[in-house]
């Protein structure tokens, strides 16, 4: 494609034409990221920490500008579009901490000195997803520019507006020509030249498992490092001794926040059997009460989905399915979906093995902890998950059971800047965020200096 039309999914609007990057342009662009790498690498670890920092302010000057762009481009509400703009500057001062803190280490040895150093690998592609297109892009250029290394960063076809205004933002705060560089295009196209290309030293690669494996296979080849941040379908674990009103009440934020398309949402409900019923009177309650209205509205809760291909896929797996209940969507243009709750007839059923990546969920019973661990697991995947129960010795066993990521105990928050995120199984490998980020980013070299006298 030569050109992005960009259309507002909330009206159905077009609000923007994108030009695509060509691959000789992309090849430039690598091209001068690694001439950049030579100059970024050796700037002082106090002058690249200082010039994060400005990008971080700068941002925070404009988080309502981003904000609005995200909610226009990928209909984000308001509310969460000022969350993620927020959080691409946070992760930023975050990461502008490390350059002075990244050191190497001295090891004990005869007969010399050893010293290893934290190496920046050098030029790093970055594949973003269009479902949080601020986020997922900050957590992986911030640590890799904190490293020491340069960054081409492709965002997704639907979604590349606050990536472009990212990276004018980055110029404006002073970092290099060819440090930061947003190439919008075809992921089989530009993303794949990432992927090829020599001087691309690591792919740091977030979307779906299917082509996560297409890249992996793809760094094979020039034994290329990469990171995989894959698809999830999130077991939400409700036991008879937990708080029930309020399991039942967040149930439905922790699936249809971003109208479900999150790989962290908790898509599959498991109800101890002695509670089924008490829990799916209040969760219905809950359904029915989500705020899905326009997106610019701060009452927002759910917005629609980010484009009318995707409203058909999500709406296929609904087709294929019995309906229990849904909520309701607002009249007029713009690719709405209901909350949507399924009759699951068992663990077989295609919305419950799925990533349906929509606001939509299933509920199943179990009868005991192992029975709950047993089903949680019995999928691809291993991203994220919730425990809720009063037991904290219960509360550990299944965390420590559930062959998953990131697990939260009584809560469905799965991101804090400062702790490691990533999964298991085909949900992928590496971790983003926090100090394990940074080991992604830089190989350890290990020098040794003979003390002998000649
Ligand atoms: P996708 O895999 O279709 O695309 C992701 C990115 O890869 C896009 O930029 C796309 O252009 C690019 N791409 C596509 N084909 C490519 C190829 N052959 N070579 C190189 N790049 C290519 O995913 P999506 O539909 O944009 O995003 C939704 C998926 O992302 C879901 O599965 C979701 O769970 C996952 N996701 C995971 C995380 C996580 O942290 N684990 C976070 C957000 C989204």
């Amino acid at each position: 494609m030569s050109e992005y039309q960009i259309i507002n999914p909330a009206t159905g609007e077009h609000i923007a034409a994108v030009a695509a990057t060509t691959l000789p342009e992309a090849d430039a662009a690598i091209a001068r990221a690694h001439g950049a790498f030579g100059t970024w690498r050796h700037v002082s670890p106090g002058d690249r920490a200082r010039l994060l920092r400005r990008f971080a302010t700068l941002v925070d000057s404009h988080v309502e500008e981003l904000a609005q762009l995200e909610v226009a481009n990928a209909g984000h509400t308001i509310g969460n579009a000022r969350w993620e703009a927020g959080n691409v500057r946070d992760v930023l001062h975050y990461y502008a901490g490390a350059p002075e803190r990244l050191f190497g280490r001295q090891i004990p040895v005869p007969g010399g000195l050893d010293v290893t150093f934290a190496e920046p690998l050098g030029v790093v592609g970055v594949i973003v997803p269009w479902n949080f297109p601020m986020p997922v892009a900050a957590w992986g250029f911030a640590p890799a520019l904190a490293a020491g290394n340069t960054v081409v960063l492709k965002p997704a076809e639907w979604t590349p507006l606050t990536a472009l205004r990212l990276a004018e933002l980055a110029l404006e705060a002073g970092l290099p020509e060819g440090v930061f560089t947003v190439l919008p295009g075809d992921g089989p196209v530009i993303g794949q030249r990432f992927v090829t290309h020599p001087l691309v030293r690591k792919i740091c690669f977030t979307g779906s498992t299917r082509v996560g494996k297409q890249i992996m296979a793809g760094c094979a080849d020039q034994v290329k490092r990469v990171t995989l941040e894959l698809g999830g379908k999130n077991a939400n674990i409700i036991f008879a001794d937990s708080d029930l009103a309020k399991a039942a009440a967040t149930a439905p934020y922790a699936v249809f926040d971003n109208a479900g398309q999150d790989c962290c949402a908790r898509s599959r409900i498991l109800v101890q059997a002695s509670v089924y019923d008490e829990f799916m009177a209040h969760f219905e309650t809950a359904v029915r009460g989500v705020k899905v209205l326009d997106p610019t509205d701060p009452a927002s809760e759910v917005g629609p989905l980010v484009s009318a291909a995707h409203h058909e896929r999500v709406s296929s797996y609904v087709a294929q399915s019995k309906v229990a209940f849904q909520g309701s969507v607002p009249d007029g243009p713009g690719f709405w979906f209901p909350p949507t709750v399924l009759e699951t007839a068992g663990p077989s059923d295609v919305a419950w093995r799925e990533e349906v990546f929509g606001p939509v969920v299933s509920v199943l019973p179990f009868a005991d902890e192992a029975e709950a661990v047993a089903l949680a697991n019995d999928t691809e995947y291993g991203l994220a998950g919730s425990i809720w129960t009063r037991d904290v010795g219960r509360a550990l066993r299944v965390a420590r059971a559930v062959d998953a990521g990131n697990l939260s105990v009584n809560s469905h928050s799965s991101v804090r800047y400062w702790t490691p995120f990533g999964g298991a199984k085909q949900s992928g490998f590496g971790r983003e965020l926090g100090p394990d980020a940074l080991a992604a980013f830089t190989d350890v070299k290990n020098v040794f200096i003979s003390t002998e006298e000649s």
